[in-house]
């Protein structure tokens, strides 16, 4: 439960550092960053609360990570790329709460 409240909370964060005068439409676009979730409806079961989602849903990998990355690079895209790598950051934490799930992220990462 606090996983998913820190979806909401840490773009509000964000937004009150760094976007205070376009707070709303800023908080908006990060929270879009949600939208990756979609690919939980790939999965069977839809949700289950000891999967991690990075690097097993297709839009939590490597290379949808670098996409993101790409799209932080421009600024009309940049705050909606930051939205999705917070939300691929917050879902590697919770991982990282699991049982075994700081040794599935050391094993996923690259280097
Ligand atoms: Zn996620």
């Amino acid at each position: 439960m606090l996983h998913i409240a820190l979806h909401f909370i840490a773009p509000a964060v964000l937004v009150a550092l760094f976007w205070r005068k376009r707070w709303w439409q800023s908080y908006l676009c990060l929270l879009a960053g949600l939208a990756i979730d979609v690919d939980h409806l790939l999965a069977n079961p839809v949700y289950d609360p000891l999967r991690c989602s990075i690097g097993f849903h297709p839009l939590h990998t490597w290379p949808a990570a670098l996409v993101y990355l790409v799209l932080c690079v421009y600024p009309r895209t940049r705050i909606f790329g930051i939205g999705l790598l917070l939300h691929l950051l917050l879902d590697a934490g919770d991982c990282a709460q699991m049982p075994g799930g700081v040794e599935r992220l050391r094993d996923y990462l690259p280097w």
